[in-house]
């Protein structure tokens, strides 16, 4: 059995592994590089193995980092079977056509060829195989020399669907983390305790280094924010990650004003046809639910919707937000403002010092959102200069990644360590000082991969 890494090592997008066991060759994740611009140039580099020599690829979860490169697979030859769970299924595609729709515009914008078709995109749709949780999958052997493989999903806690996924072949048993969710999460059922018997586990380690604000928090942190933000009149702008982020906004809001009536009914706009659909495939799956979401939704409480809430799918519906006096609450994508309908709403109402931005999430270096929040000012917004006089604000505790302690709570929590850890999905300081609390708090061989090194379990 051997792992090789492709993507993730030492960096936290383009996760890409490569499984050899039993003589099969299976592809896990298959994301894109998304360092600086969109269409990192990493991602245009040749795939180095040929994905027609494939038999299975296995998906984690659906963030773009894990499913964005999966159409180019199809698009050089791959005729094999995806494997998912059914949410992931759907929220993958979502994913991948609103990545092709970012791509074209900025092949017609700025020449920058597109990485894939529709047709590829639809051509991984048709090879999906919907996999439940903790139920068996068999990769059969379909060639000479090769065996047939066990496969097993297990609830990562991440984002909604996401899977570690338990490969057994060989007499030997491995399992790949995908991304760790964060503790006490909204919606979601908490990470699974890792299987025993372990020789390997490949690890992410985005948050390595780093302990989080207490989750149980974050609503109490909210209700404040959106007080202030009411006092003064004006509007409360949210960038948000339209996968999970939102969701988790649009629950806590539903919680506040409709349930416990902590927060006035207001003007509560969602303004972005990505997390609206995202939304669709929330309420649909309701067995992902944990308890709580479960008593709510059986006792016929909408989770999403509440008093003064729009969803604003056409752009029409999104024009019309700016009728609207304050107060009132956009909540809007891109995540890190680096596009989307939010910049929009940046424009028009960051110089307002009535107006409020917070942010939920992480702010990679060289968005506007970093700008702003790095207290940047005048900030240049579609080619116009805004002063930026609204109050800016962030909420740390809403990430959807497990901190150092919950890694090492899962990866040491069943007793028995796995005989090694491979650390990808990390920058490097982050990896580096999670392998060394391992090896010193769990006795674990942890080691931090790099692109293209090849591992024997
Ligand atoms: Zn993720």
């Amino acid at each position: 059995m051997f792992v090789t890494f492709y993507g993730a090592a030492r960096e936290v997008t383009g996760s890409n592994s490569l499984l050899e066991t039993g003589g099969q060759k299976i592809l896990v994740d298959c994301g894109m590089f998304q360092g600086g611009e969109f269409n990192s140039d990493k991602n245009f580099n040749p795939l180095v193995y040929d994905p027609r020599e494939l038999d299975a690829v296995l998906v984690t979860h659906a963030h773009l980092d894990h499913v964005g490169r999966l159409p180019l697979l199809v698009k050089n030859g791959y005729e094999g079977h995806f494997f998912a769970t059914p949410a992931t299924r759907e929220l993958a595609e979502l994913i991948m056509l609103d990545a092709l729709e970012i791509m074209e515009y900025n092949e017609r914008k700025m020449g920058i060829p597109t990485l894939y078709h529709a047709t590829d995109v639809a051509g991984v749709m048709q090879r999906f195989k919907p996999v439940n949780y903790h139920e068996g999958l068999d990769l059969p052997a379909r060639k000479k020399g090769q065996e047939e493989i066990k496969v097993t999903f297990f609830d990562a806690g991440h984002i909604f669907g996401s899977a570690f996924v338990l490969v057994e072949s060989e007499g030997k048993r491995i399992v790949f983390s995908g991304d760790i969710g964060n503790v006490i999460v909204p919606i979601l059922k908490d990470t699974e305790s890792l299987p025993v018997k372990l020789d390997a586990v490949v690890c992410e380690s985005t948050y390595g280094n780093r302990i989080h604000e207490p989750s149980a928090e974050r609503q109490v942190i909210l209700e404040k924010m959106v007080t202030e933000a009411m006092q003064r009149g004006g509007v409360l702008m949210i960038p948000s990650f339209s996968l999970e982020r939102t969701q988790e906004l649009l629950y806590a809001l539903n919680d506040l004003i409709d349930r416990k009536k902590r927060l006035p009914r207001l003007p509560i706009f969602l303004d972005s046809p990505l997390a609206i659909g995202a939304t669709r495939v929330y309420r649909k799956y309701v067995e992902y639910y944990d308890d709580e979401a479960m008593k709510l939704h059986k006792n016929g409480d909408d989770l999403f919707d509440f008093t003064g809430l729009t969803m604003c799918e056409t752009r029409e519906e999104s024009k019309k937000i700016n009728r609207v006096p304050g107060p009132k609450i956009i909540i809007a994508g891109a995540g890190m403002m680096n596009g989307g309908r939010i910049v929009h709403h940046a424009l028009r109402y960051l110089s307002d010092e009535r107006n409020t931005l917070l942010i939920v999430g992480y702010q990679a270096k060289g968005t506007l959102g970093r700008k702003i929040l790095d207290g940047e000012s005048p900030v240049n917004i579609m080619g116009e200069q805004v002063v930026v006089k609204a109050h800016v604000e962030a909420i740390g505790a809403f990430s959807a990644h497990g901190d150092q302690d919950k890694l090492l709570d899962w990866l040491g929590g069943g007793g028995e360590v796995p005989k090694k850890v491979l650390l990808n999905h990390g920058e490097p300081e982050a990896s580096e000082v999670l392998a060394k609390r391992l090896k010193e708090d769990l006795g674990v061989k942890a080691t931090v991969v790099s692109e293209g090194l090849r591992v024997k379990i």
